[in-house]
């Protein structure tokens, strides 16, 4: 049986709910999942979303627009971060018009609070910029969109497990789905496909993302022979539960939180005078990683302590009350009097599949791909660059979900049905058949831990040329390896064990990219640190990274950053 729906759309997180709402009712949009819907990573987001409505003090999009291009260290698109930054008002008025909760001020405005990077004046000191609900603000945004998809009426494939993309002659012709219920395989015909299937963390041992969070789209265009961008960029978030990587949201140093070392000293003072415990991502993991190897981690361990005794149990209650509560069953700790250990965890992916200002994909050309489109945390709209400043990531997903839905819409008409290859499911059921088949060889699990330990060890947030090239060795080998890998769960009901083999086979190729990409680019900038090479250097590598899979190898190119308003200078806070 073909099924047929104008619009796919992969991944019901906030990215791809956003796209759906804004299609549904003019096209006939379906939406897939590979895990029940409102289980999407964007649900565990704690912190909130960015934009200068100026509810608790004076602010402007051009400040939000500039803190976004200096916390990705000058690699951002300066014409994306401007469309994000004056949309960011209108978005979140919008998510308050469909029912969102957040937090108000004494007088019923939406409330909001400091998070790390978000500045007043062009950097002079912390602005309050961040509209959140409590520590779940992902939650009830996830909520809230389900509900308007649902009322919307659009046709939802829950548990549907995306496989393959089919394209012909340079354009889309559907998708193959795996259903996980049953264990078939479905061809899936439409006029555009978005893809929107979030972040890979899970290709490192210690992250604070789901499990779900294995990168499958961008396996499935890089697949293509489309090229993936800016790969070698990846967010490790300061404060990771020590030893379980398990999230405790920066609104916690936004509200008044202090990062302390051995000594009891508050570190980031030395680091970022300015901002301190309140400066981007990538500079505080790098802090920590620098405290732990110079013998101020507690104890001699390689953690340090998050400090939240002094914010008073009433406003843990009420502002941080989720991250409280996992202290509590993780660590046995109360945060109101106990200090919480952390350590940096793999948090968020700013490299991905190359997208237009639209969410269109593009080619290693910059042409847009006919009828594909990406958008949120698998996408690489450039908006990030180097380094991601924390609550742009909701904003992003509700800003250019929508944007692609808009093109998507504006498109229609022109894209025609393409009729498939015959039989177009059949490759994908021959892959699954050929690892159910297999008696003898490797099992998935021992080579994914191998694999997070790898990128772990030699492409984290120190790197340097013999640990990146021995990852990308090591990686290589694990490709073979994977290659002759046995299941023993033959069932075709929810078989984990076959997913597992499946999102393994997706993570590789992932983390090939990111460590080539990353021993390519000699210098740092943002996330990524060289330590070979510890200076930025714009006149050489003021420039995104494209990376193609060719053959058995990889072919690696620039692309330019668009430059508008803000001159690239030394990143300083
Ligand atoms: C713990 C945590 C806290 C965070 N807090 C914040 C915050 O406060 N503010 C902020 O701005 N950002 C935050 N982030 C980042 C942000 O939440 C994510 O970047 C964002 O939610 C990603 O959304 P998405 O829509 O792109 O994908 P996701 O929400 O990850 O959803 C991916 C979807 O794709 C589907 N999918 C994947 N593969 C397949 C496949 N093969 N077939 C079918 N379906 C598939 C999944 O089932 C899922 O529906 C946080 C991230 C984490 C991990």
């Amino acid at each position: 049986m073909v099924f047929k729906h104008d619009v796919l759309i992969v991944g019901a997180g906030l990215a791809g709910l956003r796209a759906a709402t804004e299609v549904a009712g003019k096209a006939d949009v379906a939406l897939f999942s590979k895990v029940y819907p409102t289980r999407s990573h964007s649900g565990a987001a704690q912190g909130g979303i960015a934009a200068a409505l100026q509810n608790e003090e004076p602010d402007s999009w051009e400040w939000h627009m500039y803190d976004t291009i200096k916390g990705g260290d000058y690699l951002t698109d300066q014409d994306v971060a401007e469309i994000l930054a004056k949309d960011a008002i209108r978005a979140v008025y919008e998510l308050e018009h469909m029912g969102v909760p957040f937090n108000r001020t004494p007088e019923g405005k939406i409330a909001q609070r400091f998070f790390g990077g978000h500045t007043s004046n062009f950097g002079q000191a912390p602005v309050k910029r961040i509209c959140y609900a409590a520590d779940r603000s992902g939650r009830v945004m996830m909520d809230t969109l389900y509900f308007q998809a649902v009322k919307k009426g659009i046709k939802i494939y829950p548990e549907f497990h995306v496989l393959d993309l089919v394209i012909r002659d340079g354009q889309v012709a559907g998708l193959v789905a795996y259903e996980l219920a049953t264990g078939e395989v479905h061809f899936f015909q439409g006029r555009a496909v978005l893809i929107a299937t979030g972040g890979y963390g899970k290709v490192y041992k210690v992250t604070s993302n789901a499990f779900a969070s294995t990168g499958d789209g961008l396996a499935l265009t890089y697949r293509q022979g489309l090229p993936l961008e800016d790969m070698e960029f990846v967010q490790f978030h300061p404060t990771g539960i020590w030893g379980l990587g398990v999230l405790i949201t920066e609104a916690a140093r936004g509200e008044g939180g202090i990062l302390r070392n051995s000594e009891g000293e508050r570190f980031m003072e030395r680091y970022a005078p300015t901002i301190k415990d309140l400066a981007p991502r990538d500079m505080v993991s790098r802090a920590i990683f620098t405290e732990i190897r110079e013998g101020r981690g507690i104890n001699g361990q390689d953690y340090v302590y998050l400090d939240l005794t002094h914010l008073g149990e009433e406003k843990l209650a009420e502002r941080l009350s989720d991250i409280s509560s996992f202290v509590k069953i993780y660590l046995g700790l109360d945060p109101a009097r106990d200090q919480i250990p952390i350590h940096p965890t793999c948090h968020y992916m700013m490299g991905g599949i190359p997208v237009n200002n639209d969410g269109n994909v593009t080619d290693m050309k910059n042409n847009p791909v006919p009828g594909l489109y990406a958008a949120g945390e698998c996408s690489c709209i450039s908006l990030h660059g180097a380094n991601r400043l924390g609550c742009n990531s909701l904003l992003d997903l509700v800003v250019f979900g929508r944007r692609a839905g808009q093109h998507i819409l504006e498109n229609l008409d022109r894209l025609s049905w393409v009729d498939p290859p015959s039989g177009p499911e059949r490759d994908t059921a021959e892959r699954i058949r050929r690892i159910k088949e297999k008696r003898k060889g490797e099992k998935s699990v021992s080579i994914r831990q191998s694999l997070q330990e790898i990128m772990t060890a030699d492409c984290s947030v120190f790197r340097h040329e013999q640990g990146l090239k021995k990852a990308l060795e090591a990686v290589r080998e694990l490709e073979q390896r994977a290659r002759n890998i046995c299941i023993d769960n033959l069932g075709n009901r929810y078989n984990t064990d076959l997913m597992d083999a499946l999102e393994l086979q997706n993570m590789l190729p992932l983390a090939e990219a990111i460590a080539a990409s990353a021993l390519n680019r000699t210098e740092s900038r943002g996330a990524h640190s060289r330590e070979d090479y510890p200076g930025r250097d714009d006149e050489h590598w003021l420039k995104h990274t494209l990376v193609q899979k060719t053959g058995p190898g990889l072919s690696i190119s620039g692309k330019p950053v668009t430059v508008t308003r803000f001159e690239p200078k030394p990143r300083a806070y």
